[in-house]
């Protein structure tokens, strides 16, 4: 049986021309915000085009409801606090006033006022990023990187199976789909038996990751139970958590992630609602041992989301796939991270961002990192151009996508997320 409320029905069409295999069918509707004119408007993306939110509440399209206001603001953050009612009640709409049939836009000449075509604006912020977490919650990528990190010991270290792991991220250098990454500046230490050195990181890599973004807040002081953990959820982006290896080996211990990753992370420019991904739910993997009881649910659960990386060289002229992996591989759900991360009576607040780590599945093929990829450089890339990489070099992009697809259901996608890595600017 296929989970979902009428808005995810595959029967559903739209008067709005929806390209075969878009990302952005009418059971789909993510959240973006891109620029008209001097403003920055909220949208929602439709086959090639945006209802721009903004537009359609001042033409009065909105009126009916209590959170018409959160629309005219320039990033989601007021309709992300406007609560999981109210996001239920807006995505309804959404889906009505677009739905094949729905004259209301139409009959009021207004198509060409609240319908823009997304190759003609520019995609902003989806939202203010409050606080930005980090989990680690593959367990195939936190083996890997024991493995490789920790030759000879036990690749899983001990708290693994109890502690959602993860840190506290620099929120201001999240940035959109689109923005050039400078190569990073930093000191690392790439020879024990040489003093360490400051310069742009040598070992310049990817991590294939989602994120979650809340609304909120909850009371300051007050754990979050589990139970009301998902409805706080708003939705899902893709992550792209540029990492410094040389950098990151010689800083984390005792203390973790610094500089090697607060330079950038990128996500894509669509907000895709838990609404849109209900359909895709599926039971999450088993866990043991079980649980505590305060991340313990009746029933785990996870989305089908197929996840890749592209690579493309500056010498390349078609990008090429250098993973495949997936959102199920995950070892802990996101209700369970935002549990945990709420667990000590740290609020949250509508605007945070979560990312799940890096998703690494079993095989060689569906690593989510360079790293892992070519195993800390041992076994480079080959590409179709015949170049090789361990690391990231300049002038590369790196594109990451992700979609759902099941029978049954109405394909969606979240778009991708693209970075295009530009020199070093270090200081002297
Ligand atoms: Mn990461």
């Amino acid at each position: 049986m296929i989970e979902g409320d009428g808005t995810t029905s595959p029967s559903l069409r739209s008067w709005v021309d929806v390209p075969a295999g878009s990302d952005f069918p009418i059971q789909n509707l993510p959240y973006g915000v891109f620029t008209r004119g001097n403003e920055w408007h909220l949208g929602v993306a439709i086959g090639e085009s945006i209802l721009d939110l903004n537009s359609a509440a001042r033409a009065g399209f909105f009126d009916a409801y209590a959170f018409r206001d959160t629309l005219l603001q320039p990033a989601l953050n007021h309709v992300l606090a406007s609560g999981k009612a109210a996001w239920t009640a807006l995505r309804a709409r959404v889906s009505a006033l677009l739905e094949a049939g729905n004259r209301e836009i139409a009959d009021r000449g207004l198509v060409d006022f609240v319908l823009v075509k997304q190759a003609n604006v520019v995609m902003q912020m989806p939202f203010v990023v409050r606080n930005y977490v980090d989990f680690y919650s593959s367990l195939e990528h936190a083996t890997n990187m024991g493995k490789i990190l920790r030759p000879g010991g036990e690749a899983l270290l001990p708290n693994w199976r109890y502690v959602p792991i993860g840190y506290h991220g620099r929120a201001g250098t999240v940035v959109v789909d689109g923005t050039p990454i400078a190569r990073p500046c930093g000191q690392a230490r790439p020879s024990e038996s040489a003093p360490p050195s400051y310069g742009p990181t040598k070992a310049l890599d990817i991590e294939l990751e989602t994120g979650f973004v809340t609304g909120g807040p909850t009371p300051f002081g007050t754990p979050l139970p589990i139970a009301s953990a998902e409805d706080t959820i708003f939705g899902m982006v893709l992550v792209n958590d540029w990492s410094a290896r040389d950098i990151q080996s010689w800083e984390y211990q005792p203390l973790g992630p610094f500089l090697g990753k607060s330079f950038a992370t990128s996500i894509s420019a669509w907000v895709v609602s838990l609404d849109a991904l209900a359909p895709f739910r599926i039971d999450g993997p088993s866990q043991d041992p079980p649980p505590l009881e305060y991340l313990r649910r009746p029933r785990p659960f996870t989305f089908d989301i197929a996840l890749a990386v592209e690579l493309r060289t500056a010498a390349m002229r078609r990008a090429a796939e250098i993973a495949r992996s997936n959102f199920k591989y995950l070892y802990w759900d996101m209700a369970q991270q935002l549990a945990h991360a709420a667990s000590n009576g740290a609020s949250v607040e509508p605007g945070d961002l979560y990312a799940s780590g890096t998703i690494s599945g079993p095989v060689q093929g569906s690593y989510g990192s360079l790293m892992e990829l070519t195993w800390r450089g041992a076994r480079p890339l080959k590409l179709p151009s015949g170049e090789e990489r361990r690391w990231l070099e300049d002038g590369d992009t790196v594109t990451l996508r992700g979609w759902c697809e099941r029978d049954g259901a109405a394909r969606i996608g979240f778009g991708s997320v693209s970075g295009t890595i530009s020199p070093a600017r270090c200081s002297a």
